[in-house]
């Protein structure tokens, strides 16, 4: 029996109480609200094209909202056709005349200074793209930003040194890059792309995603401010159809595409006959494999980690838990208090551990394939709380009794929801860890290193965490085998990309 103490931050409950309190169920501790100040954010009420190194004007514009609460945050450009065209024309003159014959020194310290300046706008950053996407702001301030900042910073430093990168070569940049990304990490993406493209040489015409443009046009404020030459990055706001504009467009050489595999089928087939370089980074259903001698709470952190991080909005999200058949009871039950634990509510709220499902779209798409599911005879639990009556919401679930033939362990959720499986060898994990038309990521929790290696050395996948899980840094590649795309972003891997070598 415990009694109730209060502090200014927490309050202990007794037992017998948890009913009449608000209380996450399965845990003792609550913690007040702790909303993140958002006094020092400056949003406009409209954000126009960022074209040639000005906002112009769009002919039309669109909403972007806030997916925790529904409300209009701006008006936002739409790009047609003719500014897609107005921007590639921009960024091209902008590498004829001015970026591709500047020194590589001074290309270096120009993106040093973006990064310098996104620093000091960090927390606004943070906030702008949890008000957009809805993802935890404890979240979008310790990933999201600083990952951010430190591609901008390491690309810096390769900006005079690709001879050294590729020893006995003579890298040459490209020209103009068109570069598509999706919502999950609006700012991530547009750092893992812009960053590169820039130290190689090379102009930029990025859009960004229909439901989160926002922290896109704060960096081209900032872009503004570091003194980046007009046109070098051209920052547009559109839907399908735009980048659709982008990936067409004759005189762009180069299209680097994160999004989902279908829409990359579709690139796929618009740049083939031409010329243009092509990266593509796609879906995941990666596998977090268990083994009997892991550490267990470590390992069941890692789950949590890699599957309800940022929603699940995470192509490289440990969608499909492999669990050695042995501690599958263990590992369930840890899961199940686990996930109990987590705080569902205001992305601002710095306690919140699952924010808001990005768009009404995607809850919807979530729902629909947890319904298929329970329909196919899966054991689905998820966690028991209440939901805020507005916004787009899902509590972070599982699912047990899964098959691999199953629709859930095989079709990409993009949401707080677990496969779990079981296996009995190692020969057999690497089977069903492969038995998926994806090969992005995949965990391995084991306390044998050599169990590591030849589960390495076995796995088709892109990235391979192990004893840890979604872990990144711009010295290290990312991307995927089969339909998870190809072409590697970060690290030397992710220069060569942008480079003719
Ligand atoms: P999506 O529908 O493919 O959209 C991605 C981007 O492509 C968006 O900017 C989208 O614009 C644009 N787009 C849509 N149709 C297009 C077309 N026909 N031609 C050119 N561009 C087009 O993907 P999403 O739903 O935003 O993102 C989720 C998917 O991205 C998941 O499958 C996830 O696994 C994948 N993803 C992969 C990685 C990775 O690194 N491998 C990283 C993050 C996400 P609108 O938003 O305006 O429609
Ligand atoms: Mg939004």
């Amino acid at each position: 029996m415990f009694k109730e103490k209060t502090n200014s931050k927490r309050t202990i409950i007794s037992e017998g109480e948890q009913s009449s309190k608000k209380v996450i169920s399965g845990s003792l501790w609550e913690y007040s609200p702790s909303p993140e100040s958002s006094d020092h954010i400056k949003l406009k009420d409209r954000y126009d094209l960022f074209i040639n190194g000005r906002f112009v004007k769009a002919k039309e514009y669109f909403d972007t909202i806030n997916p925790s609460n529904e409300e209009k945050i701006a008006e936002v450009a739409y790009a047609s056709e003719n500014d897609v065209d107005k921007a590639v024309r921009a960024a091209e003159r902008a590498y004829n005349k001015v970026w591709s014959r500047l020194h590589p020194k001074e290309r270096a310290k120009v993106i040093f200074r973006i990064a310098r300046i996104m620093q000091e706008k960090a927390r606004e950053f943070a906030v702008i793209e949890s008000l957009d996407g809805g993802k935890p702001v404890k979240e979008s301030k310790s990933l999201d930003v600083p990952l951010s900042i430190a591609h901008f910073f390491y690309h810096a430093g390769w900006a005079d040194k690709l001879h050294y990168a590729f020893p006995g070569t003579k890298p040459r940049s490209i020209g103009v890059v068109g570069q598509i990304i999706p919502w999950n990490f609006p700012l991530l993406m547009a750092a893992w792309k812009i960053a590169p493209a820039l130290a190689c040489g090379n102009t930029v015409v990025i859009k960004s995603a229909e439901t989160t443009p926002l922290t896109l046009y704060k960096l081209a404020e900032v872009i503004q401010e570091a003194d980046l030459p007009p046109g070098v990055v051209n920052i547009i706001s559109g839907d399908g159809r735009t980048g659709s504009a982008i990936v067409n467009h004759p005189r762009i050489r180069k299209i680097a595409f994160t999004g989902s595999t279908e829409v990359g089928k579709i690139i796929m087939k618009a740049v083939s006959g031409s010329d243009k370089k092509l990266t593509l980074e796609l879906g995941g259903k990666a596998a977090n494999i268990i083994f009997e001698d892991a550490p267990i709470d470590q390992a069941v952190e890692g789950i949590i980690n890699g599957i309800y991080f940022n929603q699940g909005h995470v192509c490289c999200a440990g969608s499909r838990l492999f669990v050695q058949e042995s501690v599958r009871n263990i590992v369930i039950r840890k899961l199940k208090q686990r996930i109990n634990t987590l705080r569902v509510g205001d992305p601002l709220d710095k306690n919140t551990d699952i924010g808001a499902i990005n768009s009404k779209e995607q809850l919807n798409k979530i729902k629909t394939l947890v319904k298929t599911g329970i329909g196919e005879g899966c054991t689905y639990y998820e966690k028991k709380c209440e939901l805020p009556e507005k916004g787009y919401w899902f509590r972070p679930s599982f699912f047990t009794n899964v098959a691999q033939s199953n629709t859930i362990a095989q079709e990409e959720i993009f949401g707080p929801v677990l496969a779990v499986l079981t296996f009995r060898t190692p020969k057999e994990a690497i089977e069903k860890a492969n038995n998926t038309p994806y090969g992005l990521s995949a965990g391995i929790w084991t306390d044998k290193g050599s169990k590591i290696f030849k589960m390495i050395a076995g796995m088709k996948a892109g990235v391979v965490w192990s004893n840890t899980y979604n872990r990144f840094n711009p010295a290290s590649p990312f991307g995927g085998y089969k339909e998870s795309g190809f072409g590697r972003e970060g690290g030397i891997h992710g220069l060569r990309e942008y480079l003719i070598i």
